[in-house]
């Protein structure tokens, strides 16, 4: 992952765990413009790239906290409808993401994993209780 201070940016093969603030999920609208190689987003009405007729994508952006540090994430309707399903904490859904691929033609797959639990072993853990190597 690379982030610009502000947004996180996913690579291909990440795999990270994301807290992210539905609360204050925002909606927009942008056109992709292939010539520039980048997005832009739709004015509504009197949009330049709508009366060119560039279609129009919808993106939602969110705060995320990733590795404690809190960043804005912006994702695609996959993601959202995913994100559906998940169970609300208090307007924070926790989960795992994995990205796959680059740019455009990238994929996200959420999952929800239970918390890793360490393993305790009676036999090969010392008398105060901690892990003992073996
Ligand atoms: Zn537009």
């Amino acid at each position: 992952m690379r982030n610009s201070g502000v947004w996180i940016i996913l690579e291909d093969r990440d795999v990270l765990e994301i807290s992210l603030d539905c609360a204050n999920l925002v909606t927009v609208y942008k056109h992709w413009i292939e010539d520039k190689q980048r997005s832009f987003l739709c004015k509504g009405e009197g949009c330049s790239w709508c009366l060119q007729k560039f279609p129009a994508r919808i993106r939602h952006q969110a705060k995320v906290i990733i590795e404690g540090e809190s960043l804005m994430w912006e994702f695609g309707e996959e993601v959202y409808s995913a994100l559906a399903k998940l169970r609300n904490v208090e307007g924070w859904k926790k989960f795992t993401i994995t990205h796959l691929g680059y740019g455009r033609k990238a994929r996200d797959i959420i999952t929800v994993e239970a918390p890793r639990q360490k393993k305790y072993n009676k036999y090969t853990s010392g008398k105060y209780g901690h892990l003992v190597n073996t």
